[in-house]
């Protein structure tokens, strides 16, 4: 005899089916809960961004995190990640240059004057050499011997092991770098490196201690699939931070005609990142302006998001940090304390 189908007795609504298991325990979507998530209609979206705030709340509490960040050598990079407006294999208009340390200690010093906690030094290239490693060095003392005391992160490309330990005996508590898109649409973003060379280093950052900020862009020709995907490879990582980017299309870059990601998608795929990482830092990084607009980057800071990067961006300008702020303040979203992070 065979036995009678169990009576499925809750909803097999994904906002539903998240609710009870992200808000309630904790647990992460899977792949195919988060494509569902992307194919929510539009007449869904305000449930699904007031489930990923409850989220959000729960799991990481109000505050944000914020950010600055500078850059110590920009443009020239020898890679060719196709959405990049610093590889030197493009013909954009962004031409190669070195901070020097006064520069640094500058840019530093006005990122914490905002209240941010985070000051991450970025460099375009593949992975630092020798000089990149000593200014980088030279440039923390130098912020120090300021009296600055914020938390110093680095994203300088693919790094050897001995790299790692340096940056760990530089104090370096937290390193960015992006695996950018799902591992199977990777090969059609760049083709000097393979995402399992940026998941090596990725895994030599967590070995040594440093807290790992690993994230993408969003809009770069992937599918929803490949958007799910990649929301939950990041998951496997357990990043402490995912910085979200939406495609800004650079000029002279391979993507510069690709279509601006719309607001409804953005917002979906915030609130899906949201629900397949419920305690990471999710970061609203470059293309928020353009994506979202000034209304939208509200419905973000609503629907998930519980860290900015304020001021300029590497290569394009940010909104004025004075504007976040006034934007936090307005939704109550207290700046994360140092104290409260070491
Ligand atoms: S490695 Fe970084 S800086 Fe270089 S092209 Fe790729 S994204 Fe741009």
């Amino acid at each position: 005899m065979t036995a009678a189908p169990e009576q499925v007795d809750r909803s097999t609504d994904v906002v539903d089916v998240a609710r009870e298991q992200v808000l309630e325990r904790g647990v992460g979507l899977t792949e195919a809960q988060v494509l569902e998530v992307l194919e929510l209609p539009d007449d869904r979206i305000e449930d699904l961004l007031a489930l990923a705030h409850d989220v959000r709340m729960r799991w990481c509490g109000p505050e944000v995190e914020v950010e600055g960040i500078v850059s110590l050598k920009t443009g020239g990079c020898p890679e060719d990640c196709h959405f990049c407006s610093q590889s030197g294999q493009f013909p954009s208009p962004v031409r190669s240059a070195w901070l020097d340390i006064p520069g640094l200690v500058k840019a530093a010093r006005q990122t914490a004057d905002t209240g941010a906690t985070e000051f991450c030094i970025v460099a375009a290239v593949r992975g630092p050499d020798k000089r990149l490693l000593s200014q980088v060095r030279e440039g923390i003392k130098a912020i120090r011997d300021d009296g600055n005391d914020i938390q110093i992160a680095c994203s300088l490309g693919m790094l050897t092991q001995e790299q790692v330990d340096e940056l760990v005996s530089m104090g370096v508590h937290r390193y960015n770098h992006n695996l950018e898109t799902a591992r199977s649409h990777f090969p059609n973003v760049v083709t000097t490196h393979s995402w399992e060379e940026r998941w090596d280093t990725l895994r030599m950052i967590r070995d040594a201690g440093m807290e790992v900020c690993c994230g993408g862009i969003i809009g770069m020709g992937e599918s929803l699939a490949q958007r799910a995907e990649f929301a939950v490879q990041l998951a496997s990582l357990e990043p402490d931070e995912v910085p979200l980017n939406f495609l800004i299309p650079n000029p002279g870059t391979p993507y510069e005609d690709y279509p601006v990601v719309e607001g409804p998608d953005a917002l979906r795929a915030v609130a899906a990142f949201r629900l397949a990482l419920p305690r990471t830092i999710l970061r609203f990084a470059g293309g928020r302006e353009l994506t979202f607009g000034d209304l939208g980057a509200k419905q973000g800071m609503l629907g998930g998001i519980n860290a900015i990067i304020v001021g300029n961006y590497l290569t394009n300008l940010g909104r004025p940090a004075v504007q976040d702020l006034e934007m936090l303040d307005e939704l109550s979203m207290p700046i994360k304390a140092l104290s409260q992070t070491l």
